[in-house]
């Protein structure tokens, strides 16, 4: 299938992506990968009469350090959060995720912005986002305003991002050297979206655990930080019961879809094996 007529424009800015996008309306769309969004217009669930292509924005592509945070630029591939010695470093979770994402040809053109700004609960970066805390920084005529990950997805394809805006970048503290991370996917074949995930990220000190958060991927129609799950871990010696209750807590929030992947009873109940994977992951990593 090939996608409807549309007009493509290149600007070498963000200043002139921002002016095109609200000089052209709501009929425009930003591209970045295309790797969401070309498949949509093929299949006419999206049909812009206008592609606003931010691949040749430089200021979009960088992943550096700035003061205690790690700032990553929306066009950033998600090959290179793989390859990237400052994110092993800094935040491993982001390249163990990455590589969970399709095959290597999507690797090398999808990008983190395209992932958190499609607002597909099945894309696998933005529970990872939601569980580090990140803010996203959206540019538009009026100037650039943050929102955080865990207040920005509204329903699925909804997000709080507005016509003429553009996800710049992504900021989140680094988390503390020795912290504990984990992203567990179960997935029917290589390359395919969840059935369930779970990010879990958490700090150990003198046997307990001192903080956790938990996000999930796929099993409702927007990504879903688990406070609950989190707060029944942090202050806990991470026992049995606590890892009962951090999974309790994230099964009943989700609200998964029956579909290809499998009835709605067990796509919840393989959710409890991988916030459970996830923990134990998390722990075995914890310094
Ligand atoms: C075969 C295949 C398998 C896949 N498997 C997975 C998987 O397992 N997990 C997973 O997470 N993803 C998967 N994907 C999706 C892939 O990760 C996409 O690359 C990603 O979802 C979107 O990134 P993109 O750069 O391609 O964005 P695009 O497709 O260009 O854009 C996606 C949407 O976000 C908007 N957008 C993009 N960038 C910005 C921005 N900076 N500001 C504002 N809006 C923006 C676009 O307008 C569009 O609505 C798969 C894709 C394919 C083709």
């Amino acid at each position: 299938m090939i996608p409807g007529l549309f007009t493509y424009h290149r600007p070498g800015s963000i200043a002139q992506a921002v002016k095109l996008l609200a000089d052209l309306g709501e009929d425009a769309r930003p591209l970045a990968g295309g790797h969401s969004l070309i498949p949509m217009m093929k299949l006419r669930l999206a049909a812009p009469d206008h592609l606003v292509d931010l691949g040749r924005i430089a200021d979009l592509k960088f992943i550096r350090a700035e003061g205690a945070d790690i700032v990553i630029g929306a066009m950033t591939s998600q090959a290179e959060i793989i390859a990237s010695p400052l994110l092993a470093e800094k935040a491993p979770v982001l390249a163990a995720t990455a590589r969970h994402i399709a095959d290597p040809q999507v690797r090398y053109v999808g990008t983190l912005g395209g992932n958190v700004a499609n607002g597909d609960p099945g894309n696998d970066m933005p529970a990872v986002m939601q569980c580090l805390g990140a803010r996203y920084a959206l540019t538009g005529s009026k100037g650039t305003r943050e929102v955080p990950a865990r207040e920005f997805y509204e329903a699925a394809y909804v997000t709080k991002l507005q016509p003429g805006e553009i996800l710049t970048s992504i900021r989140f503290a680094a988390p503390p050297a020795g912290h504990g991370w984990a992203y567990e996917k179960l997935k029917r074949k290589v390359g395919d979206y969840a059935t369930a995930a779970a990010a879990v990220v958490l700090e150990i000190a003198g046997g307990k655990c001192k903080a956790a958060s938990v996000a999930l991927t796929n099993v409702g129609q927007t990504p879903l930080f688990a406070d609950k799950a989190g707060k029944a871990l942090a202050g806990s010696s991470l026992d049995k019961g606590a890892i009962d209750a951090a999974a309790k807590a994230a099964m009943e929030i989700a609200d998964p879809s029956a579909d290809i992947r499998g009835p709605v009873e067990y796509r919840r109940s393989v959710l409890g094996v991988v916030v459970r994977r996830a923990i134990a992951g998390a722990v075995s990593r914890a310094r």
